[in-house]
């Protein structure tokens, strides 16, 4: 039997290992198809060349143009959005994607989830923003909107979710998952 695919948004402040949460999720349960985001923020060394499709402002700019992104937001001088989607028949969705693009497709797709993750405690949100490599003047920008998105989540009615362990920060988000396609069952989507 085919469903239509259930949109899932991963969303939270910078540091709560969104990302790191993400690619073990997908790993775990590979029936999820993860969007791949476009940026035009240059690629750090140590991230691969596919963690996103990375662009100039000129490409980006012409694809949105062609109403081609579903959302986007600027981050900190950047562009980053979700392309229109074309997931593999019957594959859940997943974005992982901003405060700000959360906002908006949950605005336009009131049947999407919404997953939010919080850190544990400040200093480790601090410590894995530091670790990527970033400049200094970048570290403090990114601290300072991560301290102003922590309780978005409560806002927008996701599902909060706090990062102590990716294990079982994995096992949370698959049951709500799991828990909202029941639901969608029950409702006949
Ligand atoms: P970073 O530069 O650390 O890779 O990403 C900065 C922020 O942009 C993170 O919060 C990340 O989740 C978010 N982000 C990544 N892809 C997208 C996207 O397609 N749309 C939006 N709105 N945010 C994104």
């Amino acid at each position: 039997m085919t469903h239509s695919p259930l949109l899932i948004v991963i969303s939270g402040p910078g540091g709560v290992g969104k990302s790191t949460v993400v690619d073990a999720l997908i790993e775990r349960y590979p029936e999820l198809w993860l969007s791949r985001s476009w940026t035009t923020r240059e690629r750090r060394p140590s991230e691969s060349e596919d963690a996103y499709v990375f662009v100039t402002t000129e490409q980006f700019e012409d694809r949105l143009a062609r109403s081609g992104f579903l959302e986007y937001a600027g981050f900190l001088g950047n562009y980053y959005g979700t392309p229109t989607l074309e997931p593999p028949q019957g594959r859940d969705v997943i974005l992982e994607i901003d405060v700000q693009g959360a906002r908006q497709v949950i605005k336009d797709d009131p049947d999407a989830l919404l997953i939010f993750l919080k850190a544990p405690d400040a200093a480790e949100q601090q410590a894995r923003l530091r670790r990527r490599g970033d400049p200094e003047e970048k570290v403090a920008q990114r601290l300072a909107k991560a301290a102003e998105e922590a309780d978005a989540g409560i806002e927008l009615g996701a599902t909060v979710i706090i990062n102590h362990d990716i294990n079982e920060t994995v096992e949370a988000m698959w049951a709500t998952i799991e828990k909202a396609r029941a639901a969608r069952g029950q409702n006949g989507l």
